[in-house]
């Protein structure tokens, strides 16, 4: 299928669960440079890409006005070679990550919390209860910038114990940006894949990380 022809479809099951569409990042990480630049030419001005590899290979393939999410584990000694290219990190799920970036970065770097919802062995990121207190202690930090939490969910079918965990990642980054902390607004949800966007949107996701349904 065509991305052109994907994202049309997309956008319209978007439109009929919301007045406020969430901005939609094309996760490439399974495709070409082609590929991505297809989407590209659909429209699509977000990418996203889970490996140091492919994430800058398709910044510098694709033209300036891209913004890259890297959205994938990064592992500490790997973030001195991808750091300062990033637009967006949605993967900040711990301190000795804080404390490299904060090193390493140049610029302020707009950071997701990632958030372990359903508690999944197999996940990463930090369970509900450990992000405030996580987020308190960046304080003083100058290179990092809370912007909102991230989840995975679990690979389920059941859409309405999805909205649950939605729902609670949204309680907590109400609770987080209540905090007014200078360096952590955390206005942003960034939650909803291929078989769970519609659930995460109706939850009030802003940024959706679409792979398989977008892009193939
Ligand atoms: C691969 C990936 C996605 C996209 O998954 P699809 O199910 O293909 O839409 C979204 N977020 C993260 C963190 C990923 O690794």
């Amino acid at each position: 299928m065509d991305v052109k022809d994907n994202l049309k479809a997309i956008n319209e099951e978007i439109e009929a669960v919301t007045a406020h569409p969430p901005t939609v990042i094309a996760v490439t990480k399974y495709v070409t440079i082609d590929r991505a630049q297809e989407a590209y030419d659909a429209g699509l001005r977000h990418f996203g890409e889970n490996r140091i590899e492919g994430f800058l290979e398709k910044k510098a393939a694709l033209p300036q006005d891209a913004t890259f999410h890297f959205i994938g584990s990064l592992q500490t000694r790997k973030v001195k070679e991808v750091i300062n290219e990033v637009d967006y990190l949605h993967s900040l799920d711990r301190q000795s990550l804080a404390d490299e970036i904060e090193k390493r970065a140049v610029h302020t770097i707009r950071c997701f919390v990632q958030v372990n919802v359903a508690g999944e062995d197999s996940k990463h990121g930090f369970a509900p209860e450990e992000v405030m207190s996580f987020v308190e202690g960046l304080k003083d930090f100058e290179k990092i910038e809370v912007v909102g939490l991230m989840t995975m969910a679990p690979h389920i079918e059941d859409q309405t114990q999805l909205r649950t965990y939605f729902a609670e990642l949204k309680r907590l980054q109400q609770k987080i940006a209540a905090l007014g902390q200078l360096n952590a607004p955390c206005t942003e949800l960034s939650m909803g894949m291929s078989n769970d966007y519609l659930s995460a949107i109706s939850e009030g996701s802003t940024f959706i990380r679409i792979g398989t349904k977008l892009v193939g």
